[in-house]
């Protein structure tokens, strides 16, 4: 009787060990399976490691991105459209995770769960992308010997006209482990974090209107800097008495610093959060990095710093086009996608209302505040027809001369674009600022056509 027990006992573990595979097993195979369908050891796909099967990339201007047949990949003829798309387009290898070749790879070779690989090879699989070649290769050029993030979207309809990222290299030509140095396959414009600098005067901008009830009645003086609880916060300039207006054009420290210990810790970080500084966004399968900002122990003067833009906080060039994007669309944020949504993997976004991050009160008042920025200082020359607003910013970096910021919109009822443009260690905004000049006025006449 004791044995029979035993071997019962045996069974049912045995009957437990089984199930818990068979669960691990069909788990994995709901999950995964796509991966291991897509592994270049399937022959059926791959040909000496090279896909045959994947479909075509197009460019918005009708540029073939990417074609697979039996000789592999083929990429653009063009040198500059080549790397300046790499990001979106990405690699065989998938060490660009940002590239629909790896996102949606299974999509472009035809798979799917229920019909596996049937019907693979000779359906056509093509992804156009609104995203314009040849606004790419300027954007790309446009950075010269930097590094940097350039990005536009289109602020009413969410499409993306520009998403650069530098360095870049010739996919017929990548580079060794030893030599992907910088990021090479990051994209920086969804998966770059960076200290924002002054561009965050445009959260604290926010914050003050709708919590500073005679914010626009006070005056802020700048002896090239101001002293809080004993230490120096040094200004860009010597900016002398000034209205909120004019400190932001002037992107006084002085006078924010004393605005962001105004409106004080816990705002001050509810409306980063608000703003989605600190959110994650997917966008046509790939995920937003989140920034950072954290003032909860922050004294006075660390919260006077971060109100300025440094301390701990870091930024997402993408999530920062969006906001700039939600000020000139009335408060509601438009989410950005790079798949036409005519292609076979019509996008998610097509119903997407956008989603409101403040009363449209405020974002017009923020908007006024940042086509003066352009007026009164960065030149309305620079930006002919654009009625351009916007934010320029120097982050100072642990190495290297500071990241040259220049975020805003296009107000202009003909060109609804939000954009970002970061140049990497360049020091001035002057950079950024013609890389914006340069890019905005290709695709105002490429949205002319
Ligand atoms: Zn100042």
């Amino acid at each position: 009787m004791n044995r029979v027990a035993k071997r019962a006992r045996y069974l049912s573990i045995l009957i437990v060990v089984f199930s818990l595979c068979a669960i691990v097993f069909f788990y994995d195979y709901f999950t995964s399976a796509s991966t291991w369908v897509v592994h270049p050891s399937n022959a059926n796909i791959y040909h000496d490691g090279e896909l045959t099967v994947a479909g075509n990339v197009y460019s918005s201007d009708k540029v073939k991105l990417l074609q697979s047949d039996n000789n592999g990949l083929t990429y653009a003829d063009d040198f500059f459209t080549r790397l300046s798309t790499l990001h979106v387009v990405g690699d065989k290898d998938d060490n660009i995770t940002t590239g629909v070749l790896t996102s949606k790879r299974d999509k472009l070779i035809g798979y799917d769960l229920l019909n596996g690989l049937f019907g693979a090879a000779d359906s056509d699989h093509t992804i156009h992308l609104t995203i314009n070649a040849e606004l790419s290769a300027l954007a790309y050029q446009a950075l010269g010997e930097q590094n940097g993030a350039i990005g536009i979207y289109n602020y009413e309809t969410g499409e993306v006209l520009c998403m650069v990222s530098k360095p870049s290299y010739d996919p017929y030509d990548p580079p060794s482990a030893a030599d992907a140095v910088d990021g090479v396959y990051i994209n920086r414009v969804m998966n770059g974090v960076f200290v924002p600098g002054s561009i965050m005067k445009l959260v604290t901008s926010y914050a003050a209107i709708e919590n500073i009830s005679d914010i626009y009645e006070q005056t802020f003086d700048c002896h090239q800097g101001v002293e809080i609880d004993g230490q120096w916060i040094e200004c860009n300039g010597y900016h002398g008495t000034q209205t909120f207006e004019q400190a932001l054009a002037n992107s006084c420290n002085a006078a924010f610093a004393r605005i962001a210990i105004q409106v004080g810790n816990d705002t001050l970080e509810e409306y980063a959060k608000k703003v989605g500084i600190t959110s994650t966004y997917t966008i046509d399968g790939v995920r937003t990095s989140a920034g950072r900002f954290n003032v909860a122990d922050a004294d006075n003067v660390n919260l006077a710093w971060a109100g300025i833009g440094q301390y701990t906080t870091m930024v997402d060039p993408m999530q920062y086009m969006m906001f700039c994007g939600a000020i000139a669309n009335g408060g509601v944020m438009k989410k950005p996608y790079y798949i036409e949504e005519g292609s076979f993997l019509s996008s998610i976004n097509i119903s997407d209302d956008g989603e409101r991050i403040m009363e449209e009160d405020v974002a017009n008042q923020l908007k006024e505040l940042m086509r003066n920025n352009t007026i009164s200082n960065y030149g309305e020359w620079n930006f002919p027809d654009l009625e351009v607003g916007a934010k320029s910013g120097t982050a100072e970096v642990e190495e290297g001369d500071p990241h040259s910021w220049f975020v805003g919109f296009s107000n202009a009822e003909q060109t609804p674009l939000a954009f970002v443009v970061i140049v990497e260690n360049d020091g001035g905004v002057s950079s950024s600022i013609n890389v914006a000049s340069t890019v905005l006025q290709r695709a105002a006449s490429i949205m002319d056509k």
